[in-house]
């Protein structure tokens, strides 16, 4: 074999192993393409679980709003908080009453929860809250009750005094779109969701004189029969983890995914999902550096950072409250410093910006586009190691070099 026969053999299966390469990975690669590049940061807050559930919400509420309010960025918006909304909780003096036998719920629209509602209402109107649909109750009614059935523990949660957090039920029976009364959790039937579905979607607009446009569900367990109810409702904004649960495991875990996707992708619907995978929780001791990080990752990579930040670190214990509040704060102030382009917004505008590629916000020019594409197919899993073994990593480089990248 001459040297020539020797190299144009080895050229051939470098070529082979590399057009093999991106065969395999065709799909992670075109996503990753098509997904939306962001030209600013943009960073919002969703913070879920605010509404039927215990009174001290609505000073907490006016606690974060008094936060958010103190900042603006270039364009004179401030930060929104996102709240993911429950509409009903247990009523549990009325559960109590027949010794636990039925369940009666009490809705957000009753007068009791008058300065709860005012409070998310004044925040709407001042641009630093934002209402998602989170749901009817933080749960399924019925597989409470079943649960409650053997369960001392939950018995004694639906017959509590005063109003409850559903924070301290059990992980898996706080998810809404399953049965999670044994594990793993089963479906619940067609119809019982769409049942349901048209009940919040109705009650939301009794609340708050307006229809719900984006939901996310409690737990980030739904299913496609969920996502249509939804649509079906007019909601076209669904707010994901990146992937769809539609169960809880034998464990008790988020199970069952069936669905994996990207900021800006659609569903056959046409509803947009978006993608929340930054986790700023600071009574977990999250430090505002962490957010930073997190935030400064996403927008190497043209995306949003939406900022999961639950109702739990700003009700209960004042000394906690304010803790949660000071390292909020703390976290804008280096979040403004650290980017002075950043961009505040809702998530339903971030959807719709997406929705009409409006240039204003979305790189719209090849070679920024290019370069932030490389950035993120190096994220792949196993992608970066084959791409060198195969030798694909020498075009890419040569491309990376030539867009600046
Ligand atoms: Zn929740």
């Amino acid at each position: 074999m001459t040297m020539q026969t020797w190299l144009g053999g080895i050229s051939i299966a470098w070529l082979l192993a590399q057009t093999v390469l991106l065969f395999a990975y065709r799909h992670a690669l075109t996503v990753r393409w098509r997904e939306p590049a962001l030209r600013f940061p943009v960073v919002i807050f969703e913070s879920d679980d605010w509404g039927a559930g215990p009174l001290e919400q609505a000073k907490a509420l006016e606690n974060l709003r008094e936060i958010l309010a103190k900042f603006k960025d270039k364009k004179g918006r401030t930060p929104v908080a996102t709240l993911g909304v429950i509409l009903a909780t247990a009523d549990t003096q009325r559960i109590k009453n027949t010794d636990g036998v039925e369940y009666f719920s009490k809705s957000l629209s009753e007068p009791v929860y008058t300065p709860l509602r005012d409070v998310m209402e004044e925040g709407v109107r001042q641009g630093v809250f934002a209402l998602h649909l989170h749901g009817m109750e933080h749960y399924w009614p019925q597989t409470l009750m079943q649960v409650a059935a053997k369960d001392m523990n939950v018995r004694d949660w639906l017959q509590s005094d005063g109003i409850p957090g559903t924070e301290s039920l059990p992980s898996h029976l706080q998810a809404r779109w399953t049965d999670a009364s044994a594990l793993p959790s089963r479906a619940l039937t067609n119809e019982a969701v769409r049942a349901v579905m048209t009940e919040e979607a109705s009650l939301f607009g009794t609340c708050f004189k307006m229809r719900p446009r984006v939901a996310v569900a409690t737990t980030f367990v739904w299913t496609e029969e969920v996502e249509s109810a939804w649509g079906k409702e007019g909601i076209d904004v669904i707010i994901t983890p990146g992937a769809r649960y539609t169960c809880r495991d034998a464990t008790g875990k988020p199970g069952g995914e069936d669905k994996r996707m990207m900021n800006g992708e659609l569903n056959k619907r046409g509803q947009i999902y978006l993608v929340r995978d930054v986790y700023f929780e600071p009574m977990l001791g999250h430090k505002p550096e962490r957010l930073v990080n997190d935030a400064k990752e996403r927008v190497r990579l043209g995306r949003p950072c939406l900022v999961e930040m639950h109702r739990s670190n700003f009700i209960g214990a004042t000394e906690k409250c304010d803790t949660s509040l000071r390292v909020l704060e703390a976290a804008l102030e280096q979040l403004q410093h650290t980017f002075p382009e950043i961009h505040f917004m809702t998530s339903l505008e971030l959807a719709e910006a997406i929705r009409t590629k409006m240039p204003a916000l979305l790189e719209s020019k090849p070679i920024p586009q290019i370069r932030i594409w490389l950035r993120r197919i190096k994220q792949i899993r196993g992608f970066a190691k084959l791409s060198k073994i195969s030798g694909l990593a020498v075009p890419l480089w040569i491309i990376g070099k030539a867009v600046g990248a």
